[in-house]
């Protein structure tokens, strides 16, 4: 990809990416590097160029297959929870869509596992993350509700589809020491929650009412 193209014009330029960016303060995203990060990125690249104009927009937009990017005040939220508490080493992402969580993500933490279980979309995602040269994202197709087993343990886990409830698998692949979990849970009224994990014991926190596709079983290729 062009460097100009990275960059952005007019709706995806810099000063359309700042308001975003303040917007998203305003909204209550406090952690410098979240926002620093998600400054820098050119979401409009994760997009189909008829919706590019729209990217800064603080929306879901669509990737096809019937999936969507999070609307970046979630893409926010998420990171900035599942990083309070310290930098983390490795982070397990559960549906990888169009690669734009996973960009976030690589930049702020040492390496990143991400699965996507629709393989179209994991190889858009994978020509997007090479041209923005992100080399510590590493990506499988798979269903990710059984987490990635021999990458664990995992310092966050963070999924960005919604099961009807939490599944085990991804609570045993979590740090036993202060392992975070973040993910959207429910069917029709889904909360987003945070889960810590000391040793056995995992406190649960929900932080706030979300919209996530769901969770489904199985790869699509
Ligand atoms: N993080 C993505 C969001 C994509 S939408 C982004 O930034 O674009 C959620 C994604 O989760 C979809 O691509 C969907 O195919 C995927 N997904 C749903 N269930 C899954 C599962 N069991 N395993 C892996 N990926 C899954």
């Amino acid at each position: 990809m062009r460097d100009a193209e990275l960059k952005g014009i007019g709706m995806t330029s810099r000063r359309t990416r700042d308001r975003l960016i303040n917007r998203l303060a305003q909204q209550g995203i406090e952690s410098a590097d979240v926002l620093d990060v998600m400054r820098e990125l050119p979401r409009h690249i994760f997009v189909d160029e008829a919706l590019a104009q729209r990217a800064y927009e603080d929306t879901a937009l669509p990737i096809g297959h019937n999936q969507t990017l999070s609307q970046p005040y979630i893409v926010a939220r998420m990171t900035e929870a599942l990083l309070a508490d310290g930098p983390l080493n490795s982070v397990l992402e559960v549906g990888t869509g169009s690669g734009y969580q996973t960009a976030v993500l690589a930049q702020l933490v040492n390496k990143v596992y991400s699965v996507e279980r629709i393989k179209p979309l994991q190889e858009k995602a994978r020509v997007r993350l090479r041209r923005l040269a992100i080399r510590n994202a590493h990506l499988k197709l798979s269903d990710g509700t059984m987490g990635w087993p021999v990458m664990a343990p995992f310092d966050g886990i963070m999924a960005t589809a919604a099961p009807g409830k939490v599944p085990v698998e991804l609570l045993e692949q979590l740090s036993e020491d202060g392992g975070r979990l973040v993910i959207p849970v429910g069917d029709h009224h889904q909360e987003l929650l945070l889960v810590v994990r000391h040793g056995q014991a995992f406190s649960q926190e929900v932080l706030e009412p979300v919209r996530f596709v769901p969770m489904l079983s199985g790869v699509v290729r």
